[in-house]
């Protein structure tokens, strides 16, 4: 019996690290992020259907460019004196074109969540990957002559380095006009509602598409509700896929807020009740 633990005395410090975060923080498998990360990491299937989604970009685009009265901003509703101004594009970054699932996994190893400082820390570090397709598409709309802008909500203090993360990709940055709109760039452009950046383009250029991962990308999100969005949502029907094209994020987004009213800093446990509590179960 002696011998028994003579010989298995250590095995706790073998296991142990195989069940804890890199820092001990939180056992593994318990982070809300686990399959969304994985999913955008190494699922073909997101990879085609980002693939997809640019493709369809791709044949719109063509479309826009062949019909002078074409615009997808709602802030050229009405207007037809845009018809005058010369294309562009307007897309998001995050998820949009650059991908920062490296970043989320961090967090998973880390037993931590999204926090503005590393997040800072992670944008310095200039390490995000293209989003499948979005290289080609935004090469291909460069060749045809329209502008392509990057309207983010990524702070004015990481616009050098997303723009640094974004030329070493290969994407088009003009650097003849600023076509980086970051958050709070401008005093009028502090809110994260992108709509005043979007008023922006729009007073310059024709804007064929806009293209991102979430709503406000869009749209203002003022009716932020679970109910709130699918109303505005059917408002908008004509647009989805036409001039409005969406990448599917599952790591994050409004779409995650408005499960948990924005609380984002409430605890694990509260945020979990939450979302279980909007579940529709058929039973
Ligand atoms: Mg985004």
């Amino acid at each position: 019996m002696k011998r028994f633990f003579v010989h298995f005395w250590f095995l706790p410090f073998v296991f142990a690290p195989l069940v804890a975060g890199q820092n001990g923080a939180q056992p593994l498998g318990h982070h809300e992020s686990l399959n969304s990360v994985l999913y955008v990491q190494t699922a073909v299937e997101y990879r085609a259907t980002a693939l997809g989604i640019y493709a369809l970009a791709k044949l719109r685009l063509d479309e826009a460019l062949q019909d002078p009265f074409w615009s997808a901003a709602l802030e050229q509703l009405g207007d037809t004196r845009y018809a005058e101004l010369p294309p562009a594009v307007v897309l998001d970054v995050d998820e949009t074109v650059l991908d920062n699932s490296a970043y989320q996994a961090r967090l998973i190893e880390d037993g931590t969540r999204f926090n503005s400082g590393s997040w800072l820390a992670w944008v310095d570090e200039e390490k995000a990957t293209p989003v499948p397709g979005a290289l080609e598409f935004t090469r291909y709309a460069a060749s045809r002559g329209v502008q392509v802008i990057y309207l983010t909500n990524r702070n004015a203090s990481g616009e050098q380095a997303t723009r640094n993360n974004l030329r070493r990709l290969g994407f088009p940055v003009d650097e003849r006009d600023d076509t980086i709109l970051t958050r709070g760039e401008r005093d009028e452009w502090t809110m994260s509602d992108k709509t005043p950046r979007r008023q922006f383009v729009a007073d310059s250029y024709r804007i064929l598409l806009l293209i991102g991962d979430n709503f406000g990308d869009f749209a203002n999100e003022a009716a932020n509700s679970l109910s709130g969005r699918d109303d505005s949502a059917l408002n908008y029907a004509p647009f989805w896929g036409r001039k409005w094209i969406v990448l599917p994020n599952p790591l994050y987004g409004s779409w995650e807020g408005a499960l948990i009213e924005y609380n984002y800093g409430a605890e694990v446990s509260d945020r979990l009740r939450k979302k279980h509590s909007r579940l529709k179960t058929a039973r």
